[in-house]
């Protein structure tokens, strides 16, 4: 990087301070330059490349906030600076932590008393918390299977292979073997009835999912805890549940109020949920909450005294902000339950008036159900021209960002498109999304060969062969999805 010498004598606050006036060659990417810059350079530079990242309000892929009150915000800076794990230092935003546990606690019925605190910890996301989550169920499989004299080494969990990647790593790093209950064309969720067939003396638990990451529907959890209930009755077993509520933990209790998927059923014995999902949070905030104190072993509590009181702490990080817990209590105090029903069912409206405009065009199957996570996945009826990821590329142009993706096994060769309806993605703009869905759909089937890019090549092709390339490309994309489970959706 050069500076350019010319501008050192510039009188800053009089001359415009846009980067080409500072930085003449390409930026630094390996190594830490020798020399500093001025910081409104450095402002500038950074910005600058940022503009190239998508728009987060247009990234349809993810369930993560991307709008806060300006009020909120204005909390988020003004704790940017405090670090979570101070608790002698910040004892109140620990205390505000907790008031968050106790209330998603209540929010899922765990059996805590109106003035009882609640068993839970707050988290980077949904991965980290599923990570205690399972690292308690293993230990407490280890113990029983040590007190019984009985071998402890080949833990295993069951869950759908419809599971977020996290559940993998959580297997991996943690040497827990991942049973996978595979899905089936039209049914893209774990099988309750094969899941607990599944399940041996080894099975440290089974997760259940609230809301499909690829199609936001709900597992029965329900149907799960009475098979299981039976088969741990027949083998004197007791297998537990973990319910993954990432999305759908602040969706089910305010839209489907009688759905059983929590700690009114037996054997869910712990539920994580993302905060920074329809939690309304921005990225950087999870939750997990054990039915009881029973249900956390502890030996992985640490206890910090302070300030005379007992501080357990059950975290993966030491050090993290303060700011998103703090976000998370101003969402739940500034909504209410009134507020949170309120936009979860206009997202769900949202939903509903996107589903028929995409019913409209007669070109899509829809594969998301009316019950779940605001969101729509639907496939192609008619891949034989063109595919769901030539949309989403198209789609691109206008600056949606909307994931194709291959559904996991056994269900592979189904592919889907899949928009997120958050809080922020307004009526207005699903009036647009369907109309550039219609244009990109349109054109696509209009395409006639694109003879001039073929012609770079060789003067005259075969409309057959411009085919050819066009499903040589359609392949080369797949095999980039595949094997990246989940590829870009989050
Ligand atoms: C998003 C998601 C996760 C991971 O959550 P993070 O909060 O992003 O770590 C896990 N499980 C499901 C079902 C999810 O949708």
């Amino acid at each position: 990087m050069v500076i350019s010498t010319t501008n050192q004598d510039f009188d800053q606050d009089l001359h415009s301070t846009f980067a080409s006036r500072y930085v003449r060659t390409s930026l630094p990417r390996f190594k830490m330059p020798d020399q500093s810059i001025p910081k409104d350079a450095a402002y500038q530079i950074i910005s600058d490349e940022l503009m190239l990242d998508g728009n987060p309000r247009l990234n349809l892929a993810s369930f993560v906030t991307t709008w806060m009150e300006p009020e909120c915000d204005k909390l988020i800076m003004s704790s940017i600076n405090k670090n979570y794990v101070d608790m002698d230092e910040y004892p109140v935003t620990t205390e505000l932590q907790n008031r968050c546990v106790n209330m998603i606690a209540h929010l899922f019925h765990a059996p805590v008393g109106d003035d009882d605190t609640a068993v839970g910890v707050g988290t980077v996301g949904s991965s980290e918390a599923i990570m205690l989550a399972g690292l308690a169920f293993k230990r407490k499989w280890q113990a029983k299977r040590k007190s019984l004299g009985k071998t402890y080494d080949k833990p295993n969990i069951v869950t759908g292979s419809n599971v977020q990647v996290c559940w993998e790593k959580f297997a991996r790093y943690f040497e827990v073997d991942l049973k996978e209950v595979k899905l089936k064309e039209g049914y893209y969720v774990m099988d309750p009835v094969k899941a607990v067939e599944m399940v041996d003396e080894n099975t440290i638990c089974v997760a259940a999912i609230l809301g499909s990451t690829m199609t936001g529907e709900f597992e029965d959890v329900k149907l799960l805890n009475d098979l299981l209930m039976e088969k741990n009755k027949e083998t004197g077993w007791d297998t537990p549940i973990h319910v993954d509520a990432a999305s759908g933990g602040f969706v089910a209790p305010f839209l489907y109020p009688d759905l059983k998927w929590d700690f009114r059923l037996p054997l869910v014995k712990s539920i994580n949920v993302s905060g920074h999902k329809y939690g309304l949070v921005y990225a950087g905030v999870g939750w997990v909450v054990w039915r009881t104190k029973e249900d956390l072993p502890d030996e992985l509590v640490f206890h910090i005294n302070y300030l005379g009181s007992d501080q357990p702490t059950f975290t993966l990080n030491f050090s993290k902000g303060s700011s998103q817990i703090i976000a998370q209590y101003y969402q739940f105090i500034r909504l209410g339950f009134e507020g949170y029903k309120d936009i979860m069912m206009n997202c769900s409206e949202n939903t509903r008036s996107l589903k028929e405009g995409l019913q409209k065009t007669g070109r899509f199957d829809i594969i998301s159900k009316d019950i779940g996570v605001p969101l729509l996945a639907f496939s192609l009826k008619d891949s034989s021209r063109y595919t769901v990821f030539d949309i989403s590329e198209s789609l691109r142009r206008f600056g949606w960002i909307v994931p194709a993706y291959t559904m996991p096994p056994d269900a592979q060769h189904i592919s889907v498109l899949r928009v997120v309806i958050r809080e922020d993605f307004s009526r207005s703009l699903a009036d647009r999304l369907i109309a550039d869905i219609v244009k990109v759909v349109n054109e696509l089937e209009a395409a006639q060969p694109t003879k001039t890019a073929i012609s770079v090549h060789n003067g005259k092709v075969s409309e057959d062969s411009v085919r050819e390339m066009q499903k040589g490309i359609t392949k080369y994309w797949r095999s980039v999805v595949h094997g990246k489970k989940t590829s870009s959706v989050c």
